[in-house]
């Protein structure tokens, strides 16, 4: 049996393909969904995040902005920034790209956008409504992970689902979304006990720790679904060595580049366990003797698992197109905005 690979560029294909059809009625209908995008300084990583980000939004066909302050900003200036774009009705999403300099109250600007246009489902009123299980925008990496295993029908529903990592951005609300589609969710951090044991009991496993290959193939049930958001770049070759020992072709990638992303689950929880998995009835001993020199945790192996990369990665920024015309729907459609439309063309 192989673990069956959970796709993400496809699915990102498949929702960028709906979200072209509906930008293209919305735009019939003479809206336009548009992301703002404040962009502070040059760290070279958020630039090419952001840079990402708007070629989605070209991809998908939305009106993009972006916005450029100096790595000087004060937190004020950025109050005026986020409270412009707060009041500017082509505006449907604002995006404040993080870290933002040590000098910024991130909390700060990040409470002060509209929750209506909080198209990374971080405001404390968003995350609210993801709670009490009324609609908001909800963070783009575990909505993700959720589109992940509904498109490709895994049941969640009485599911034994572990998240592991309770991070404001990624673990809370993803065992918030298991929970509200029924699975039965426990939360693993760092003084969690004894968490091989607590994974092996998982039918769903999420794994958001930031940690290089630490949940190990033999960690894993038979046949669970393991979504893995973990996206750690690693460049010691002997590392590679190590991690990629029975996947020879992404060793000879990671040779000829230098690095490679690898996830919170060690690649070979991927590897084909259908040819070591015992027969029923027994098997030889000569057979037992080679399964073994191959990998012990082999046997072990997920049903299904997303590659890093190419899983959880694309799913992000679809998401967030996602919300962005979610976001224009529902707030072109409240009495609120039929309201200042009516201010606006009343001067
Ligand atoms: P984070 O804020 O650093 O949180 C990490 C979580 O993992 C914490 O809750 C921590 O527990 C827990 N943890 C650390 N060591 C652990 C251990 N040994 N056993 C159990 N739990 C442990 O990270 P994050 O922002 O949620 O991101 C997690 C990973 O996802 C990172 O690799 C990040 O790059 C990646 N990520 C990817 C995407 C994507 O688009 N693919 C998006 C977002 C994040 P404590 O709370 O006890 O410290």
């Amino acid at each position: 049996m192989t673990a069956r690979i959970l796709d993400g560029t496809k699915i990102r294909d498949q929702i960028f393909a709906e979200l072209k059809d509906e930008v293209r009625l919305l735009t019939a209908a003479r809206v336009r969904p548009g992301l703002a995008a404040v962009l502070v300084g040059e760290n070279p990583a958020s630039q090419l995040y952001v840079k990402s980000k708007i070629a989605a939004c070209e991809e998908v066909g939305l009106a993009s902005a972006l916005i450029t302050p100096p790595a000087t900003v004060t937190t004020l200036d950025l109050l005026a920034v986020v409270e412009d774009l707060n009041r500017d009705n082509n505006v449907d999403g604002i995006l404040i790209q993080l870290p933002l300099p040590p000098q910024v109250d991130t909390k700060r600007i990040l409470e002060a956008v509209d929750p209506a246009k909080d198209v990374d489902g971080f405001h404390p009123v968003n995350l609210g409504r993801l709670i009490s299980g009324r609609p908001g925008l909800v963070a783009c990496t575990p909505a993700g992970c959720m589109e992940i295993l509904r498109r490709n029908e895994i049941q969640i529903e009485g599911a034994n689902a572990v998240v592991l990592g309770r991070s404001d951005i990624v673990g809370k609300p993803m065992a918030l979304l298991l929970m509200h589609a029924n699975a039965t969710v426990t939360i693993c951090h760092s003084k969690t006990r004894d968490l091989p044991d607590v994974l092996r009991r998982a039918d769903i496993i999420v794994a958001a720790m930031g940690k290089t290959a630490y949940v190990q193939a033999d960690w894993i049930k038979t046949g669970a679904a393991v979504i893995d958001v973990g996206t750690n770049r690693i460049t010691d070759p002997k590392e590679a060595e190590r991690l990629f020992q029975n996947i020879p072709d992404r060793l000879e990638k990671f040779r000829a580049k230098g690095s490679a992303l690898v996830g919170d689950v060690h690649p070979g929880a991927i590897h084909t366990a259908g040819a070591l998995t015992p027969v029923p009835g027994g098997v030889g001993p000569m057979t037992i003797t080679m399964l073994m020199s191959v990998h012990p945790g082999a046997i072990h192996t997920a049903g299904a698992l997303t590659p890093v990369p190419g899983g959880v990665g694309p799913m992000t920024i679809t998401m967030l197109m996602s919300n962005t015309v979610k976001a224009a729907r529902l707030r072109r459609a409240s009495p609120k905005f039929s309201a200042t439309q009516s201010t606006t063309a009343a001067r």
